[in-house]
């Protein structure tokens, strides 16, 4: 039997584990342990970090694991450098599944950044008062020296200390763009600040704001490493496929 270990963490990781376990593969989602109540999914799961490449590579070995799908988020820094690099030191292969970003259409006022650090100084810039702030909980450190800005963020978790004073929305995608809509001007926000994470469950509040005719402050994606990558799971199935670890 065919054993897949899916790094976890985005709606694709768990599609894919229910695609995988569906065609009898014995597939494991590692989950970073990051969220307290993860979405359920078929197969098994782990959880918490590996260790390092080098533990990782223990693990590839211990597991017998005969691939490796990367679909941790478009903004996990580094778990997709230390998957290319274990699966290269153990000889597993291994596959980026890459949802594309967004990109801006008609009507979209779009202020594109290269980290967050980047987006709290543009808010200065661009002369924001009340920003939504969608994020992640984690990061929300980062606009804490923001000064005449009213935050609403969005999390899935409590932001604990991470932000003083800002209202937090605890909520979880998939979100449309009726509520989101009603969400920005029930916050009477102008500046919406986001990560380009792409993807069908969060893009309504891009939408929403070119609805409104908000700014959209975006953060540009971390670096990739060089390994063969595809853009959703019908892909990621058809390479496994292609490697010949899976029947079509
Ligand atoms: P990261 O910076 O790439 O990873 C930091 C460390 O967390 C890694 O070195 C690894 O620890 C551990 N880790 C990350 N993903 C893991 C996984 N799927 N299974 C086991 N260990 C994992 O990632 P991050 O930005 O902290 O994100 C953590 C998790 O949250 C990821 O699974 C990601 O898919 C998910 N997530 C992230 C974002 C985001 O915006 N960054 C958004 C939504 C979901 P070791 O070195 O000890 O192995």
């Amino acid at each position: 039997m065919t054993r897949v270990l899916v790094l976890a963490g985005t709606t694709e990781a768990t599609a894919l584990a229910g695609a995988l376990a569906a065609r009898a593969v014995d597939v494991v989602s590692s989950l970073a342990g990051v969220t307290t109540r993860p979405a359920g999914r078929a197969g098994r799961v782990r959880r918490g970090g590996f260790g390092g490449v080098e533990g990782l590579c223990t693990y590839l070995r211990d597991e017998h694991i005969d691939a490796l799908v990367d679909a941790t988020h478009p903004f996990a820094a580094q778990m997709p450098f230390h998957a290319a690099a274990a699966a290269a030191t153990v000889g597993v292969p291994v596959l980026r599944l890459l949802r594309p970003p967004w990109t801006a259409g008609p009507g979209d006022r779009w202020h594109r950044v290269p980290s967050l650090e980047a987006a709290a100084a543009a808010l200065a810039e661009l002369g924001a008062r009340r920003v939504f702030l969608a994020v992640g909980g984690q990061r929300a450190s980062a606009f804490g020296r923001c000064v005449g800005v009213t935050f609403v963020a969005r999390a899935i978790e409590p932001l604990g200390d991470a932000l003083p004073g800002a209202t937090v929305v605890l909520d979880r995608g998939p979100f449309d763009t009726e509520a989101e809509r009603a969400l920005l001007s029930a916050h009477d926000i102008d500046t919406v600040v986001a990560k380009n994470a792409g993807g069908l469950a969060t893009e309504a509040k891009l939408h929403a704001a070119r609805a409104l005719g908000l700014t959209v402050v975006l953060v540009d994606r971390p670096p990739q490493p060089a390994v063969p990558a595809v853009p959703d799971v019908p892909a990621a199935l058809a390479w496994l496929v292609s490697r010949g670890l899976l029947h079509q």
